[in-house]
């Protein structure tokens, strides 16, 4: 893993826009580069590298801070709630739209699962998912029973090895 030095992203003065297209918005590595005219190469480290500098930062940030990172993460949550919610109850059900708020719940859920992951290397504890955001996916994956599971098991199979 490098040094937050040796990363080019790291140092670039709009390392936090980058990290929040990167990380939050989860975009794609060519639309993020495109976007900041990096190269592709330096944003993979970068994000292979990111949850260990946001865990990092975390402890040195304020409280303020963290909580805005964490209310940022559960806005992105609602508005996708709110564009599944929509997509379903539409006169036409949008399935395709349906899918893709899944989908980006699920690169969420993932995200806060790498994070977890981070975390429970180090002496930290912290609880990231919090129940409000476990209750909400629950009642949106309701309908999609497979997808529901899958998110339930990776929820415990985090929560297990926090435990260990
Ligand atoms: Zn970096």
């Amino acid at each position: 893993m490098p040094n937050p030095g040796d990363c080019s992203i790291c140092e670039d003065p709009r390392a936090l826009d980058i990290n929040e297209a990167l990380i939050i918005e989860r975009r794609s590595l060519r639309a993020t580069a495109c976007q900041f005219n990096v190269g592709r190469e330096a944003l993979r480290r970068h994000r292979n590298h990111a949850p260990e500098l946001l865990v990092q930062a975390s402890r040195n940030l304020k409280l303020q801070q963290q909580e805005t990172l964490i209310h940022r993460l559960e806005e992105i949550t609602t508005e996708t709630r709110a564009i599944l919610r929509e997509a379903r109850e539409a006169d036409e059900p949008d399935n395709r739209l349906a899918l893709m708020a899944i989908q980006r719940l699920e690169r969420q859920l993932e995200f806060e699962a790498e994070l977890l992951e981070v975390i429970k290397r180090k002496p930290i504890i912290n609880v990231l998912i919090a129940p409000a955001l476990e209750q909400a996916l629950g009642e949106i994956l309701y309908d999609y029973p497979e997808v529901h599971q899958d998110v339930v098991r990776a929820i415990d199979r985090v929560r297990l090895e926090i435990d260990a």
